[in-house]
């Protein structure tokens, strides 16, 4: 396959966490260093793993980051009143509590109680809103990494027909909303659109944030389409891992050591042949997330200060 079709996010990801870095070194001169308080409840593998990285990559851009692990019995008043406390302390730029919650927790009460100047996921009703009208302040991360990551590939978005799978309020309703402030005629798709393959078809832009391993396949793709994986998946099942990538001996290889690959929502062997342009999984919508959330940590710092 022609490698100039991938959309390289691990390449853009290390662009804009280097712009960061500098932004960071310019506010260390005012005696600044931007801070990012994640919150953890429990002891799901995946959300550790996040976590730690998060704070690694503040780590590596010179910023401040803390961790607050909480049990999985946490109450509601007992996260509620974390959340006062890091809303309360002034060297805290940007609040984030990993999702999901353990059951029992109500996580729209406790986005709610985030101050929104701190709230570097944008999901605070209050980012909402600021993006719904066109004047956003701090916006969710992944459809952000998107947006740069086709403003950097120099995708013109500006009249294009832009399909987004998905309509959840982290990913594909921010996403949409980002795609229509550029300009684009934006359809939404989930679960229960009569006929995916008919309306995916009709995609420039086609972003899939589904859930669903392997949903889009070279049937619901328009030739040259420009397609953006945001689904993220472990695959462990041998004969799933041979189906989606029997003839790739480098994920062939990855499975074989680790017993398990990382996948998306669109099933990439069958519909990179088709696609203009094409994100990959690992290495594309993943590392751009963090990185926006490197961004938006920092981006909170100034607001905050009026920089
Ligand atoms: P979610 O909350 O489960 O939402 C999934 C959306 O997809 C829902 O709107 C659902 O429709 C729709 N959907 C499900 N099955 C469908 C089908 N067969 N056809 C059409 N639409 C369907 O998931 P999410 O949080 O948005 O995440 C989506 C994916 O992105 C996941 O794989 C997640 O791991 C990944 N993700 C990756 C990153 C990253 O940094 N790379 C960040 C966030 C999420 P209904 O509304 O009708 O149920």
């Amino acid at each position: 396959m022609d490698d100039g079709k991938i959309l390289n996010g691990s390449l853009i990801a290390s662009t804009i966490r280097e712009e960061v870095a500098a932004q960071v070194q310019l506010l260390a001169e005012r005696g600044v260093v931007p801070r990012l308080d994640t919150v953890l409840v429990g002891e799901d593998p995946a959300s550790q793993v996040y976590v730690r990285s998060k704070g690694k990559t503040c780590g590596e851009l010179g910023m401040v980051s803390r961790a607050h692990i909480m049990s999985a019995t946490t109450n509601q008043e007992e996260l509620e009143a974390l959340i006062d406390r890091l809303n309360a302390e002034s060297d805290v730029d940007g609040v984030l509590v990993q999702l999901p919650l353990p059951s029992g927790l109500n996580a729209n009460r406790v986005l709610e109680r985030i101050d929104p100047a701190k709230d570097v996921d944008g999901f605070n009703s209050q980012n909402v809103g600021l993006l719904q009208q066109g004047r956003p302040r701090l916006v969710p991360c992944t459809p952000a990494g998107v947006m740069e990551l086709l403003r950097r590939e120099g995708i013109e978005l500006k009249g294009s027909n832009a399909v987004v799978v998905g309509r959840s309020d982290i990913v594909g309703k921010p996403m949409a909303m980002m795609l229509l402030h550029a300009h684009a005629t934006v359809t939404v798709c989930h679960s229960r659109t009569r006929d995916l393959a008919a309306v995916t078809r009709q995609a420039d832009i086609l972003v899939a944030a589904a859930g669903v391993l392997a949903l889009i396949g070279a049937g619901h793709v328009r030739e040259g389409a420009i397609v953006v994986d945001v689904g993220m998946h472990r695959v462990t099942d041998a004969a799933v891992v041979e189906q989606l990538y029997g003839g790739n001996e480098k994920k062939m290889a990855a499975f074989a050591k680790r017993g398990a690959v990382l996948s998306g929502d669109v099933d990439f062997a069958a519909v990179a042949p088709i696609a203009g342009r094409i994100t990959p999984v690992p290495g594309g919508v993943g590392p751009l997330t963090i990185a926006m959330l490197m961004a938006n940590t920092m981006r909170s710092a100034r607001l905050r200060r009026g920089l």
